[in-house]
């Protein structure tokens, strides 16, 4: 395949680059075509872990690079956090170390409820961030007017013991509790893809994306107006395309990213 035509490779990571601790077929080439071929690429997660903590698993499974080529959902939140409550946002952290990590210093933490708080971010149930004390004090925020901001909307995510509750879970229930409308920054929100692209500066109808999600890769791609290439190594089989409408068709389907 020649990437020649585009201006970045966008490419998913679980599912797609990796399962679990392992690179998938043909994942730790593509990387080093990309790099030995210098183009611009970044390699995308719904994950609620930064960049850097990111980098250092794949660096494990044999892929190095530098942490502007990972964008994830919770990058996609700081971005968003920072730019909508500007010049100095009020947040509580309901998410993980991560979005404390890099928001750190740029926004006021936000620590109990009556506070004037602009955002609550929502992550992962299991945080450390997200004990029972802390999602009421949520709650009082959230009912007091603060927005819901969640990482992204997965309902569930794998994990080694089987499914766990999303962020998308976590949300809907504080949503609901509070009566508000939550925002999501991951795929497959526009929002997502916008902030990606000013980041590296490319017109999102010049991307390719590498994906195995029907719906968070190849729709929110599409929507996007970028090219789009599902890989069958994730959470889709063959017989899936045969239930989605024309529109909503990859432009390509490989087995596995040794194909590409
Ligand atoms: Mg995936």
């Amino acid at each position: 395949m020649d990437f020649s035509d585009y201006q970045a490779i966008l490419l998913d990571l679980d599912g797609t680059l990796y399962h679990e601790e392992h690179a998938l077929p043909g994942a730790v080439d593509l990387i080093r075509r990309l790099q030995a071929e210098g183009r611009l690429y970044a390699c995308l997660s719904n994950s609620t872990s930064s960049p850097v903590r990111i980098t250092e698993r794949l660096m494990r499974m044999g892929m190095s690079m530098d942490p502007d080529h990972v964008y994830s959902a919770a990058a996609a939140t700081a971005d968003f956090v920072i730019q909508t409550y500007a010049p100095r946002p009020r947040v509580f952290n309901l998410s993980t170390e991560s979005i404390r990590e890099m928001l750190e210093g740029m926004v006021d933490w936000v620590q109990r409820d009556g506070e004037p708080c602009h955002a609550v971010v929502a992550g992962s149930q299991t945080s450390v961030h997200a004990t029972e004390e802390r999602q009421r004090i949520a709650l009082g925020l959230l009912r007091k007017g603060a927005q819901l901001v969640g990482i992204c909307a997965d309902r569930v995510y794998p994990s080694p013991r089987g499914l766990e509750f999303g962020v998308g879970a976590l949300s809907a229930m504080l949503a609901y509790a509070a009566n508000c409308q939550p925002v999501f920054c991951g795929k497959p929100q526009p929002v997502f893809f916008n902030k990606l692209c000013q980041r590296l500066n490319v017109d999102p109808k010049r991307c390719l994306l590498i994906g195995d999600n029907l719906e968070a890769d190849i729709m929110g791609a599409k929507n996007m107006g970028m090219k789009t290439l599902l890989t069958l190594t994730g959470v889709t089989r063959r017989r899936d395309l045969l239930a989605i409408p024309s529109e909503w068709q990859p432009d390509g389907v490989v087995e596995d990213l040794t194909e590409v």
